[in-house]
């Protein structure tokens, strides 16, 4: 005997309900499993003796933080890991506007800005965990491949994360078809409109952070901005082009919006810091939030020529030929 839950014609609404927790989850594992395996990692490479340094200072062996290496290892991991748990909480803030703020237009753009973000929370933070599980394991070098140490469990916990609850592809197929093509890239567009306002407020800072930080979001704002419009305008004419895109699509807005929240938790620190708050805590949210924008937020431009440049080469050889 079955009975009717909910009113009829409205299951797949309340599937997708389900869904979209369940991919928020799955994103807040990969990056809980992040930080565990950057918390492992910072306490290995503080322990760990293993050469002299490159400036020649000292004359014997050192722990290994000190090699710049390790130090953009352990830096990659830490940006990553603290930019998408801010990324994950304003979309949780976005969730809970969307069903108690007062006003019902507020609620629809939350919620519409909310199932924007559950692709990204889920796709890109679980795709970045397999790299900072992956630097995990080669900060700690051969004893990281051992399985006494832990890193390496925390890789393999790591990969069941872009697979299960839709695998990163299946993500990229929301964002492009329900997310992006489906309102003519409107929400993607209001978002870019956001992330300018931001802008206009680190261009308002004389800290060479802020400025720094500005030319990288700037334009990865402008790079994205371009690919939303193609893939707006060309899913119907060329699906095969857009879909060929479609997870380096996801990758670059969940870059672009990473970044864009280590940009205001950058605004919010500079602020914190001259007040004298927590000046430790507030000048490394500063250096952490300028390392994403030099070295992974500038990825964006490349990003982009594959999705609008290089579709042809991902379809272009004959299935006999694989
Ligand atoms: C440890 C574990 C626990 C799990 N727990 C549960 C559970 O509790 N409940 C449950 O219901 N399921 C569970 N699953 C199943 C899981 O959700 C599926 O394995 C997952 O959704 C991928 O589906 P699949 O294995 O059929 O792969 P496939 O769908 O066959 O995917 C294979 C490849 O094809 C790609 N692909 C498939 N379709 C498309 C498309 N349209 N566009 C582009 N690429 C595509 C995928 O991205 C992937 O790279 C679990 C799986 C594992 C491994």
């Amino acid at each position: 005997m079955g009975y009717l839950v909910g009113e009829e014609n409205r299951g797949l609404e309340y599937m997708f309900i389900m869904m979209n927790s369940a991919r928020y989850a799955v994103g807040m594992q990969g990056i809980a499993i992040a930080e565990r395996a950057y918390q492992k990692a910072v306490s290995f490479a503080k322990d760990r003796v293993q050469s002299r340094p490159v400036d020649g200072s000292i004359k014997s062996s050192l722990p290994i933080i000190h090699h710049p290496d390790i130090k953009r290892m352990l830096m990659t991991m830490r940006a990553y890991t603290e930019g998408c748990r801010a990324m994950a909480a304003v979309a949780a803030a976005a969730y809970d506007a969307a069903h108690h703020h007062p006003d019902a237009e507020v609620q629809r753009q939350n919620q519409a800005f909310y199932e924007f973000m559950v692709p990204l929370v889920k796709g890109y933070s679980t795709e970045m965990s397999q790299e900072v599980t992956s630097l995990g394991v080669q900060v700690h070098g051969g004893m990281g491949f051992i399985e006494e140490t832990g890193a390496a469990q925390y890789y393999r916990d790591a990969r069941i994360l872009t697979i299960y609850e839709g695998t990163t592809a299946i993500q990229a197929n929301d964002l492009v078809g329900r997310k992006t093509a489906r309102d003519g890239g409107q929400t993607a567009k209001g978002i870019a409109a956001q992330i300018e306002r931001t802008e206009a407020e680190l261009a308002s800072r004389d800290s060479l952070d802020a400025r720094a930080v500005l030319k990288r979001l700037k334009l990865a704002r402008e790079t994205f901005i371009e690919v939303v419009e193609f893939v707006a305008c060309q899913s119907k004419a060329s699906p095969n082009a857009v879909f060929a895109g479609s997870v380096p699509y996801l990758m670059l807005a969940g870059n672009l919006v990473v970044g864009w929240q280590l940009a205001r938790s950058l605004l919010v620190a500079e602020d914190l810091a001259k007040a004298g708050t927590d000046v430790a805590f507030m000048t490394a949210k500063v250096a952490t939030a300028r390392f994403y924008a030099e070295h992974i937020l500038n990825k964006a431009p490349g990003i982009r020529d594959s999705i609008v440049e290089g579709a042809g080469s991902v379809t272009a050889l004959a299935l006999e030929a694989f």
